[in-house]
């Protein structure tokens, strides 16, 4: 291949060298022969005598290659041992040929990229390998994959500025793992490719509500990129029922915030997925106390208790520790009777045993003891296996539901695809061109989806007059659980002699807030909040009226028996004669809104739908279930 005698080529390789350097440098129009000659110290006789025009330089790199593929082609297949091992000899000899003029070649690339002649050419040179290869190698895709191959080799070792790359070397290593990946006999599949998001318009997404199961939903939902949204509350202020506020120095919460089995509830899922962060204070389980008549007991939380408490006799202790097992081992009777009571009615146990369950049930369900009796079988075998087999039964979440609805705020706005809307109530939702248009005092606003996270009475009243209205009818009799909250924030800590006592005569409680989250007192000040059940069957507003005055009554009473001087002690008080605790008790009577409703295009959430636990959970949970929903249905990145 090597045609001359070594100082010849060396004087022609310096001409073509230095030319081609001019060339990129002036550019090759600018550069004359004579610019040539000078460069090279060599005379116009020599020149003329190696190359008939500086065109003929530049061609000469093609025409080594091409004398090289013209060599190849003609080898007897008598000499071929191998079809990759006779290819691979092609490639190497071509490398080694542009090897020897590491500095020439890379000029002889960019050029080829200026000039249009030489471009040419270099598009001959190319189809003429293909050419060549094909009489080996039919298949046309894995010649055009080895000759990309290759340029791609040679174009890296070109951009070594150095050049003392080994072009060989890279060669036989890219190339042999090339063989390995074209010898498969697997067909080739498509392309397999991390899909890119297609750009479909954004899902957009109405929350109505912005209490715990609004923000809950808004925050599940502002994760996901192909959904906007906007959470509608009508109040200045974010959190519904789990509204907190700050006076005199007292942090006010105006549902409590007691979590009941932690370890197990769905406020754990929560703080996982959505990434939440916050810590919590276990209530003191001995100081946790049940009255009646004048006696004071441990209330039995647990097994310790159990056996402390009073309210019960050896026998019935026996007895109710024997019904607490069979709950948590999931074999109590209870879950095939239609309520408590009628489970307490068929049951052998004596009266105090009964009024025992009756109470428990009314202190975790926030409702009467006669609604306790009312509680579907199943509901009270699940949310007690639950409870029972938790570690820590009550506890609060420190600093209160701010903590976490301050976070689920955060999340929603951070996500810069929601816009939280205060003081924005809606009045009214109609369907109108496939989307579902919310009308609101300042203005109207089209969904894909829409989520109701409001009380199921506020729920059914939007939709009064509405196609939908019929089918909310089963929901219309649910009834709320009511208490009157009497909340004090005392300067000074008065007294201390439990977390919680039940008063089981007249079914109120108090809860010594600050015996446990201690975050939300001022130095030294106590927060204490009543709690009494009310019912609502009166004859007429005046008989209402005496009724919660009597309940105000007994309230007080109650304080001043375990928390005396605590009339002066008062820094701040509220008193909230009619609360609603749960937008629907969970009695055999009324019937959780589900989460979707048969032709109702709607999602619903909250603590009147359903979902896990009581309470607050039943918000935290149907909001998660909801969203689940929604994320499933939204715009899926697509191949593109
Ligand atoms: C005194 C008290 C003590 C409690 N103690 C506990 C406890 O210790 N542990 C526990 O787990 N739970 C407790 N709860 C219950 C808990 O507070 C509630 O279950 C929970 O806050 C319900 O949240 P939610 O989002 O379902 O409803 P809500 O908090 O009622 O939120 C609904 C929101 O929707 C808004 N809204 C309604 N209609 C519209 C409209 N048309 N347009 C825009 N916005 C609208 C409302 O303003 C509200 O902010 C207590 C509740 C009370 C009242």
């Amino acid at each position: 291949m090597n045609l001359m005698r070594p100082s010849t080529r060396k004087k022609r390789d310096l001409v073509i060298e230095t030319a081609l350097s001019l060339f990129m440098h002036k550019g090759y129009e600018s550069v004359s022969v004579d610019d040539i000659i000078a460069a090279t110290h060599t005379s116009k006789g020599t020149f003329y005598h190696y190359f008939k025009s500086k065109e003929d330089i530049v061609a000469e790199v093609g025409d080594r290659q091409r004398a090289i593929i013209e060599q190849w082609s003609k080898r007897s297949p008598t000499h071929v041992q191998s079809l990759e091992s006779h290819i691979n000899r092609l490639f190497l000899d071509l490398a080694s040929n542009l090897s020897t003029y590491p500095r020439l070649i890379r000029s002889f690339n960019a050029l080829c990229l200026q000039n249009d002649k030489l471009n040419r050419k270099q598009r001959d040179l190319s189809d003429y390998l293909l050419y060549a290869l094909q009489r080996w190698l039919p298949n046309r895709h894995k010649a055009e994959l080895l000759i990309s191959v290759y340029n791609g080799i040679v174009l890296k070792w070109c951009l070594n500025e150095d050049g003392d790359g080994d072009l060989e070397q890279s060669i036989r290593t890219e190339f042999s793992m090339l063989w390995a990946g074209l010898r498969t006999n697997e067909p080739a599949g498509p392309l397999s490719v991390t899909p890119k998001q297609k750009e479909d318009p954004p899902m957009k997404v109405a929350v109505i509500g912005g209490g715990l199961a609004g923000l809950t939903a808004a925050a599940y939902l502002s994760e996901e990129p192909g959904i906007e949204g906007v959470l509608f509350e009508r109040s200045p202020q974010l959190g519904g029922r789990a509204f907190t506020y700050e006076k005199a120095g007292f942090t006010l919460n105006y549902g409590a915030h007691a979590v009941y089995g932690i370890d197990r509830h769905k406020l754990t899922t929560l703080e996982k997925e959505l990434g939440l962060s916050f810590s919590s204070k276990q209530v003191d389980k001995r100081k946790v106390m049940y009255e009646k008549h004048d006696q004071v007991t441990p209330a039995p939380l647990d097994f310790v208790n159990l056996m402390k408490t009073e309210l019960l006799s050896t026998m019935q202790k026996v007895r109710f520790v024997g019904e607490i097992t069979a709950i948590m081992a999931n074999i109590h009777q209870i879950k095939n009777y239609r309520t408590l009571g009628d489970f307490l009615a068929d049951s052998n146990a004596d009266e105090d045993v009964k009024e025992l369950w009756e109470h428990l049930v009314c202190s975790n369900f926030f409702i009467t003891p006669e609604d306790a009796r009312r509680v579907p079988g199943t509901v009270i075998a699940d949310y007690y296996h639950n409870l029972f087999l938790s570690s820590r039964p009550v506890n609060y979440v420190l600093g209160s539901w701010a903590v976490i609805t301050n976070q689920l705020k955060e999340k929603i706005e951070m996500s810069g695809q929601w816009e939280i809307a205060l003081q924005e109530g809606i009045e009214g939702i109609r369907y109108e061109d496939r989307k579902f248009v919310l009308k609101s005092k300042s203005r109207e606003l089209s969904f894909d989806r829409v989520v109701f996270a409001m009380p199921v009475q506020q729920v059914i009243k939007l939709l009064k007059g509405t196609a939908w209205e019929p089918f909310l009818a089963p929901y219309e009799g649910n009834t709320a659980t009511e208490v009157m909250v009497y909340d004090v924030g005392l300067s000074r800590v008065v007294a201390r002699p439990f977390s919680y006592i039940s008063d089981m005569n007249n079914k109120l409680f108090i809860s010594d807030v600050s015996a446990t989250d201690y975050t939300l007192v001022p130095e030294g000040g106590q927060l204490l909040q009543g709690i009494a059940y009310l019912h609502d069957d009166f004859a007429n507003e005046e008989q209402r009226k005496q009724y919660l005055e009597q309940r105000t009554g007994q309230m007080e009473q109650l304080f001043d028996r375990h928390y005396p001087g605590w009339k002066d002690a008062i820094a701040v008080k509220r008193v909230s004669k009619k609360a609603m605790v749960a937008s629907v008790k969970n009695i055999a009577s009324n019937s959780l809104l589900p989460n979707r409703l048969e032709n109702v295009p709607f999602y619903f959430c909250g603590d009147g739908c359903t979902g896990k636990g009581e309470l607050a959970e039943r918000a935290f949970s149907s909001a998660r279930n909801v969203a689940k929903h929604i994320l499933k249905e939204a715009p899926q990145p697509a191949f593109v």
